[in-house]
């Protein structure tokens, strides 16, 4: 039974250190009692009081591990609807598709190719995490080759999928140790492939019609022994679907255990903008595991991008050191452009001055972590400021003319950046995507 607040209370260290982002001890149990905040919050509460609160520091949406080793990814125990009320914590593991009635050198090459799919973004590797490989075949020995095969050439967990617990059980023993996640897609079965599951220690998704009939079947699952399930309602079309996937993230934060897990998602839409288009909505609203055939990069980067998004935490900006930054080989004579450090902003004049092959210094000023925009408007990026960063940052010593490059959208700087500092300015492009053209105008000039 859930405890409440004061019970959670009386076993917390009471000292109102502030380090799980609540004001006092008491505050955090209240918002755990209401199941808005994991136990694992409080970095201080001792091994006895963890046992002691182990039910109520239950998450309402279970905590499911599929992989191994460097492979290993952690879906669930997430505690909001809304992620400006709590940050989203384990992002959606992203899974491309992959039938078993390729021959192997066609799946190999398939299975390489999705190993492949990362890219960087604002400093950070994004990449797709699962191969999901369905036994289209119906047969259990080309299901077990295809899943060691693409095990091995994407370098990826995997999700096994079929219609038969039997098969799954083959295709889980070739990949022993490696804790792929078995998908059932027969409810007739999925009483046996928690056998399967169990046994091998594998984590269970099971496809059922509908959320009540999830919820029927989700206990007999749990007594079978299986408690790493993801549940799939069956649906099959982007409405159906952003409705289910609602629906049991509802019903799991108002504490309903039946569906208390991971959801799993489906893109099945022929055209590949709109497989991109699926995919991005199930992971805003809230797939813990998405399956596609996307495997074209253009379609996975937005896909990977909108999880990055979503994942971050709203309420801290993401930034970046505040430093002098020297991209490619500087010398006396290179460029000096200002940004903020906020990392989208930094990184999109990086990529940029990278791009250009002409090597700038780029100071990134503390703005706290805001655009240039958002900065100026809060006077965080001003001639001050800047100047301040200027000094600090050595900038002076390092070449030996007096030319700063603001951005173009805070060109009304210009005149207050020049009086203070002694610099001359000059107005950089309004985007980012401007720089290189600037730049080589700068250096033909
Ligand atoms: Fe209390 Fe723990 Fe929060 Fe510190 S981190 S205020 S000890 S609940």
């Amino acid at each position: 039974m859930a405890l409440s607040g004061l019970e959670i209370y009386k076993q917390l260290p009471k000292t109102n250190c502030k380090d799980c982002g609540f004001p006092t001890c008491l505050a955090f149990a209240m918002k755990m009692a209401a199941g808005q905040v994991p136990l694992e919050k409080c970095p201080h509460v001792t091994a006895a009081a963890k046992a002691a609160l182990e039910s109520a520091s239950r998450p309402p949406i279970q905590l499911v591990t599929i992989g191994a080793d460097a492979n290993e990814i952690k879906i669930g125990n997430e505690t909001q609807l809304y992620r400006h009320e709590e940050k989203f914590y384990r992002p959606a593991a992203v899974a491309v598709w992959i039938s078993d009635t390729l021959d192997p050198g066609a799946l190999a090459a398939r299975a390489e190719a999705i190993g492949k799919l990362r890219f960087e973004r604002v400093g950070t590797q994004i990449k797709v995490n699962l191969v999901a490989v369905d036994n289209q075949s119906g047969d259990a020995g080309k299901f077990a080759q295809a899943a060691k095969l693409a095990a091995e050439k994407s370098g990826l967990a995997c999700v096994l999928m079929s219609a038969t617990a039997d098969n799954l059980a083959k295709a889980a023993s070739a990949l022993a140790g490696q804790r792929p996640l078995l998908y059932i897609a027969v409810a007739a079965e999925a009483e046996a492939a928690a056998k399967v599951a169990k046994d091998n220690r594998c984590p269970l998704a099971v496809r059922v019609d509908g959320v009540e009939a999830l919820a029927e079947l989700v206990p007999k699952l749990n007594a079978a022994g299986v408690q790493e399930l993801i549940l799939d309602a069956g649906t099959r079309t982007l409405k159906g679907t952003l409705e289910a996937l609602t629906l049991i993230r509802r019903l799991a934060l108002k504490g309903f255990r039946q569906v208390g897990y991971p959801a799993m998602a489906f893109t099945t839409a022929e055209d590949p903008t709109m497989q991109a288009v699926e995919a991005s909505t199930f992971i805003a609203k809230y797939a813990g595991v998405l399956v596609t055939d996307a495997i074209q990069p253009w379609q996975l980067l937005p896909i990977l991008t909108t999880r990055q998004d979503i994942y971050i935490d709203p309420q801290k900006p993401v930034a970046v050191e505040p430093k002098l930054n020297a991209i490619g080989e500087v010398t006396a004579a290179s460029p000096v452009l200002v940004t903020t450090n906020f990392s989208l902003s930094y990184y999109s004049v990086e990529g940029e001055v990278e791009a250009s092959r002409v090597p700038a210094y780029i100071l990134s000023v503390d703005t706290e972590g805001t655009s240039v925009l958002t900065a100026w408007a809060s006077d965080k990026f001003n001639a001050a400021t800047i100047t301040q960063a200027m000094k600090k940052s050595g900038i002076e010593q390092k070449v030996s003319h007096r030319q700063l490059v603001i951005p173009g959208l805070v060109a009304v700087l210009s005149a207050g950046v020049e009086d203070e500092s002694g610099w001359s300015v000059q107005i950089g492009p309004k985007e980012a995507s401007g720089i290189p053209s600037y730049l080589k105008k700068q250096l033909q000039a």
